[in-house]
């Protein structure tokens, strides 16, 4: 059942409660009122007879020291008549409950006249089928005589209001309830809309609609559920895009893997099988197996480097402090050989927190990246300074430069701008990747400012302990 027309239900099932109660509380209240002032007036009225009853008595001839039965007859049916609507109800019993008198109508039975004597006056209300009365007995004193005097009163009008008010009440809680319901209805559709809003999109986001978002319409707790809902939305989109690129990352990886793959193997078995099926001279054998050698090689080197990034991937951070003199030192030992190139090492000192192996493969890579790039003799500035961030290590050539175009490329696996130029100098593609992997692990990341033509400069920034003296 749909959540409007639970609220709906429920809001008609206390209305109708509620309006039932007060409906039977507020009738019968009106009823029991009106019963009590006819009761009143009955008692009242009876009085008044008795009243008139001794008053009567007073007027018969002194001969009488006890009121005969025959004066109380008279008496009564002239009390009888001066009632309205052509005559009272009354009867009359003497001091042994004997019926001296009684008018023609008056069906009560005697069950009153036992429960009454001189000074208690009784009274109860009787249904006779047709009607209802109220029935009064008070005794009456005349003559060393005690008498009892019945009346009934019709109140049958009281009942037959009382009836008719709840008919009327349940008519009128029919109205009210039909045209609560359609009201009701209209405010548990309003109530409900965000509701309605939300499953629409968490529907049409379960089909893939990664960007709808659920509209919100109003600033109360079902507002704050829709929000939260889109923050969650947008927090999965998120999620889902990164998913995305890294599936896309991996496909690109996969490809480029067989290819760089292939194109080694390819060569080896090429000449592997000319080795095999031609008779050659001892040249052309030793250029065979100088190829497959060197290819052979590249793969191992490949191989070598793709174990790198795996493991780079999968290392914990054990960053120690280094004196960075001791990095500058190995490079300058490491390249002491290079007298090819012009590389200059300029770094102020200071302490950093580093993973001292692999910083040196990064700047390593960075410099033989440079050196790749550079012609002969070029000059090959690797700087370390301290900046605001903290020590930032820098590698600039003046070779090839790299086009804006390829700057955010490079670092991917198995990317290289000029394949040949980049194969004839025994790259793959993998030194950059290895190069941002062991960064990540540093909480850095590769900056990399070129021009095509001018040059490159490759830096990075890590965290550092304090400041020393600038040295060149
Ligand atoms: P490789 O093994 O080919 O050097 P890298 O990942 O280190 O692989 O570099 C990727 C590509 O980025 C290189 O093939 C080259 O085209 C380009 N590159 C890297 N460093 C430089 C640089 N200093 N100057 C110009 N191009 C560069």
């Amino acid at each position: 059942m749909k959540f409007s027309i639970k609220l709906v239900l429920s809001t008609m099932i206390v209305l109708a409660l509620a309006l039932g109660f007060s409906g039977f509380y507020f009738v019968n209240y009106v009823f029991e009122t009106s019963l009590d002032r006819e009761v009143g007036q009955a008692l009242d009225e009876s009085s008044i007879l008795s009243f008139a009853f001794e008053t009567a008595a007073l007027n018969v001839p002194l001969k009488y020291s006890v009121l005969p039965d025959s004066a109380v007859e008279e008496i009564a049916s002239k009390l009888e008549m001066g009632g309205q609507n052509g005559g009272r109800l009354l009867r009359i019993a003497d001091e042994e409950k004997n019926i001296l008198y009684t008018s023609d109508g008056f069906s009560a039975d005697e069950g009153l006249l036992p429960q009454t004597d001189e000074h208690t006056k009784s009274y109860r209300v009787i249904d006779t089928q047709e009607n209802y009365y109220v029935h009064t007995c008070v005794s009456v004193n005349t003559l060393d005589r005690v008498l009892y005097l019945e009346t009934m009163k019709n109140v049958t009008e009281v009942f037959t209001e009382r009836a008719m008010g709840f008919s009327l009440y349940r008519k009128v809680t029919v109205v009210i309830l039909l045209t609560g319901m359609v009201i009701m209805l209209f405010i548990a559709s309003f109530l409900t809309k965000p509701i309605r809003l939300l499953t629409q999109a968490t529907k049409r986001m379960a089909a893939g609609e990664y960007t709808y978002r659920a509209r919100q319409i109003s600033r109360d707790e079902l507002g704050q559920l829709t929000r939260d809902f889109n923050k969650m939305a947008n927090a999965l989109e998120e999620n889902i895009c990164k998913l995305e690129e890294e599936i896309e990352a991996r496909e690109e990886f996969m490809g480029a893997f067989a290819h760089e793959l292939k194109t080694p193997l390819t060569a080896i078995i090429g000449y592997a099988d000319m080795l095999r099926s031609h008779k050659m001279d001892e040249e052309k054998s030793l250029m065979s197996a100088n190829y497959i050698y060197t290819e052979g090689k590249r793969l191992e080197a490949m191989s070598f480097r793709l174990l790198d990034i795996i493991v780079a991937k999968q290392e914990e951070a054990d960053l120690q402090e280094i004196p960075v003199r001791e990095l500058f030192l190995y490079l300058q030992e490491m390249f002491a050989e290079k007298k090819e190139m012009d590389i200059r090492f300029r770094y102020e000192e200071a302490v950093v927190q580093a993973e001292a192996n692999l910083i040196k493969t990064v700047l390593v890579n960075l410099i033989d990246n440079a050196c790749k790039a550079s012609e002969a003799d070029s000059v090959i500035e690797v700087t370390g300074q301290a900046a605001e961030s903290g020590y930032r290590m820098a590698v600039k050539d003046y070779g090839i430069g790299i086009p804006e175009a390829e700057q955010h490329k490079i670092v991917k696996a198995f990317y290289m701008v000029d394949k040949s130029r980049a194969r004839s100098k025994n790259g793959a593609g993998l030194g950059l990747a290895l190069c941002a992997e062991i960064l990540k692990i540093h909480h850095s990341q590769l900056q990399i400012e070129s021009k095509v033509g001018e040059g490159s400069c490759f830096s990075f920034v890590l965290p550092m302990e304090n400041r020393g003296a600038y040295e060149e």
